[in-house]
This record gives structure tokens, C-alpha cells and sequence, in this order.
């Protein structure tokens, strides 16, 4: 793409509201814009990042034999009613009526819609197991909305239930969605944690949290360095270690996703049920996976950023590289620049060409705040002899090679 016609509106300063390091960061290099409290356009190169982070997670979920679907963000009333929810969850839900003043709310969570679908669909021990996940629209009239995208009204979330015949069914997989959501986190670039939580609204027996370790984090985990045990504070109340008695250490944190054993609340009030190999009725046990894509990209900014700006880890940047042609009046740099770029377009390495009439110097300050892991600068003496700066964002090495040898070297990483 284009930077001089690309919606990258940078920032000299950050707008006084913003007080996360993620959303002042995320502002000021032109990846988001407040609409109103709590709602958040993405701009090209924020949806980038979001689009990346999805594409990793739907992998992931594909490669353990999950089905992708997609629910209504408009929920009738009567499903959220049959479970008890309508009336247990409060001003958090947004509710309103269509034009038949049938009562309607707007999905904060689909477990619902999911078992209903399963009511109507799974008949026998035979259908079973199933794996069902979207990344769908999420809404949720906060109190409080803050920290940028990391508490929003309205937000992606990628959710995902399994439905099993019997507990063991159930406990396979669980196993197999923790293990998929470890290989989500460390291809993210995250630095992360899962810790035993509390099952709260969602009900079921077991529930584990991941959390990323961030002073913008609302959450507080303990740790024990010495066993390796881990646990949300509401969970884990004690100083010391529960299972080797060491002191435990408390850190903040973001949640980036978790995972229910629901069991058969939902199933039994919603009658989702299937007949087993004796032809006797029985409900369905569940299980639910969720994840919230943005909060990946905050706690990324959070965890991997300078003075100058964000440090992106490779699989979420916006672009694999960054191209900065510093003299726009000069034939040789241009086409120097203009080969490249075609290049690596042409060999599936993602680049953004710096083709603005600015200067160098706002050219190299807006490089290092948006945050691509690889910068190629092209400059006139340079170009003279043949060659290119290589710039790695993260340390700010810079190696004077050969085009070819650039071309080679981000090829070879993607
Ligand atoms: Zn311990």
C-alpha cells in the first residue's frame, strides 16, 4: 500500500483522554478513532491488525476440527428468558423492542442462540461431538468504559462451544482448546498466563483465564515463581502458595480470552438433548472458548513498544515491511523504491511504500510510531553504490545490503 494515500492520520500528541500506553500509542500512529465512549472505528491500518490476529485464530480453531458459523447480533428475548438470563443480567445487556413491541437485546455473549441451534439440530449420539465458533459482534452497555480498545461497548470476540455427550467428551475438549489457545498467544507474540478463574455469570464447574501481564491490566494475577502456580486474585485470595506454600507474587493483567466447562446449565434449560445408544434422552454438555482479538493487539502495544513508538511482533504487524524513500525528487531513489516494492508484493511479503512529499526526518518519526518490524530506507548516496539501509524496528540495527539481499531476507521471514 500507499502511505500518500492511505488513511494514516499520526499524531504529534495523544489526545488528553488517553491514559493506557496501548491507547495513546494506537492513536497517535493512526489506527483508531473514539466515535463516542466506548466505540472505536479501526482505521486501514488498525483493521490490518485485527484482520491478522483473526486469521491466526481462525487457524488454530480450524486445525482442531472446529466449525465456523455465524450468529445474529439481534437476540429475541424469549431464549435469553428460558435460561433466567433476561432477568439475572442487568443494565450491562442493551435491550429494545422492534416494531411488533416483541422484546429484543443485543448479543453480549451467544451461548443462548448456540443451544438453541443445538436443540433444533443434534437428535443423537451420532451427531455428537460438534465444535461450533464465529467472530461475531459483542455488545455490552459498560459502566465504565476505558483504557482505549481494551473496555468497549461494542467489540469483536471470537467465540466458540463445543457440545458433547458426557463429561470425558467434554474434558477432551477442553484440553484441546486450551492447547490451541497456547499455540494463538505465542504466534501473537504475547507474553501470557493461564490461571484458574472464576466460572462467575457464565455458570459451569471449571473455568481458566489467559492473561497478558500489563499495568493497563484490570486484573490482578498471583504467581508462584517457584512451582509455576498461577491463579486470578478473585480466585486465590492467600499470600502464599497454594500448592508448595512459597510467597506468591501478584501482577497486573489483561484477560485476552477464556474457557468455561459450562456442563449442562444451558443444555437442560433450553432442552438440548440427544438420545445415547440405548435410545435414552440426555443433555448435551458444553463447553465455551472466547477470545477478544483487540485485546490481543492492545496487550501486544502494551508489552512490545519505546519511546518512539510500537514494536509490533511480525505475525500481527500491519505490514511485514515498511519502505522509506527519503528523496522523492530523485529518479534513482524513486526507482530504486518503486522495484522493491513491486518485489516483494510479487513474492507475498506485505509492504507499505513511504511515497509522501515530507521530509526524511517525519518520514523516520512516523516509521518508528507506527511500528512495522522492518524498515528499508532508500536514500540518495546510498542508492549511488547499491545499496539499501535494513533497519529491524525492535533494536534499531541498521545494516547497509545489496536490494536483492533485503528482498531475500524478508522473503526467507515471511
Ligand atoms: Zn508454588
Amino acid at each position: 500500500m500507499r502511505f500518500s494515500k492511505t488513511l494514516i492520520p499520526t499524531l504529534r500528541e495523544a489526545p488528553a483522554e488517553a491514559e493506557a500506553i496501548s491507547h495513546i500509542l494506537m492513536l497517535r500512529a493512526g489506527y483508531v478513532r473514539q466515535l463516542a465512549s466506548g466505540l472505536y472505528i479501526y482505521l486501514p491500518l488498525g483493521w490490518r491488525v485485527l484482520n491478522r490476529i483473526n486469521k491466526i485464530i481462525k487457524e488454530e480453531m480450524d486445525s482442531i476440527g472446529d466449525q465456523e458459523i455465524s450468529m445474529p447480533v439481534l437476540h429475541p428475548a424469549e431464549i435469553w428468558q428460558q435460561t433466567g438470563r433476561w432477568s439475572e443480567i442487568g443494565e450491562e445487556m442493551f435491550r429494545l423492542r422492534d416494531r411488533t413491541n416483541r422484546d429484543m437485546c443485543l448479543g453480549m455473549t451467544h451461548e443462548e442462540i448456540i443451544t438453541w441451534l443445538a436443540s433444533k439440530e443434534i437428535r443423537s449420539y451420532r451427531d455428537l461431538p460438534q465444535s461450533w465458533y464465529q467472530i461475531q459482534t459483542k455488545l455490552r452497555d459498560e459502566a465504565r468504559p476505558k483504557s482505549g480498545i481494551l473496555r468497549t461497548r461494542e467489540f469483536l470476540m471470537k467465540d466458540c462451544y463445543s457440545f458433547d455427550k458426557d463429561e470425558a467428551g467434554l474434558e477432551e475438549n477442553y484440553k484441546k482448546h486450551e492447547e490451541a489457545y497456547h499455540r494463538i498467544y505465542k504466534r501473537c507474540g504475547l507474553n501470557f498466563y493461564q490461571v484458574e478463574s472464576d466460572p462467575g455469570m457464565m455458570g459451569g464447574s471449571t473455568a481458566h483465564e489467559f492473561m497478558a501481564p500489563s499495568l493497563a491490566g484490570e486484573d490482578e494475577i498471583v504467581l508462584c515463581d517457584k512451582c509455576g502456580y498461577s491463579a486470578n486474585r478473585e480466585v486465590e485470595k492467600g499470600d502464599k502458595c497454594p500448592k508448595c506454600n512459597e510467597p506468591l507474587k501478584a501482577e497486573k493483567a489483561i484477560e485476552i480470552g477464556n474457557i468455561f466447562k459450562l456442563g449442562t446449565k444451558y443444555t437442560i434449560a433450553l432442552k438440548a438433548v440427544y438420545l445415547d445408544e440405548q435410545g435414552k434422552e440426555k443433555p448435551i454438555v458444553m463447553g465455551c472458548y472466547g477470545i477478544g482479538p483487540a485485546r490481543i493487539a492492545a496487550s501486544a502495544v502494551e508489552q512490545s513498544h519505546d519511546r518512539d513508538g510500537i514494536i509490533w511482533p511480525e505475525s500481527i504487524a500491519p505490514f511485514d515491511v515498511e519502505i522509506i524513500t527519503l528523496n522523492m525528487n530523485k529518479t534513482e531513489v524513486l526507482n530504486a523504491s518503486e522495484s522493491l516494492y513491486g518485489v516483494l508484493k510479487s513474492r507475498g511479503v506485505d509492504a507499505l511504500i513511504d511515497d509522501r512529499d515530507v521530509s526524511p526526518g517525519v518520514k523516520f518519526k512516523d516509521a518508528d510510531l507506527i511500528g512495522i518490524p522492518w524498515q528499508i530506507v532508500v536514500g540518495e548516496k546510498n542508492i549511488k553504490d547499491g545499496f539499501v539501509e535494513l533497519k529491524y524496528r525492535k533494536t534499531k540495527e541498521v545494516e547497509k545490503v545489496r536490494p536483492e539481499e533485503a528482498v531475500k531476507r524478508l522473503t526467507e521471514r515471511h
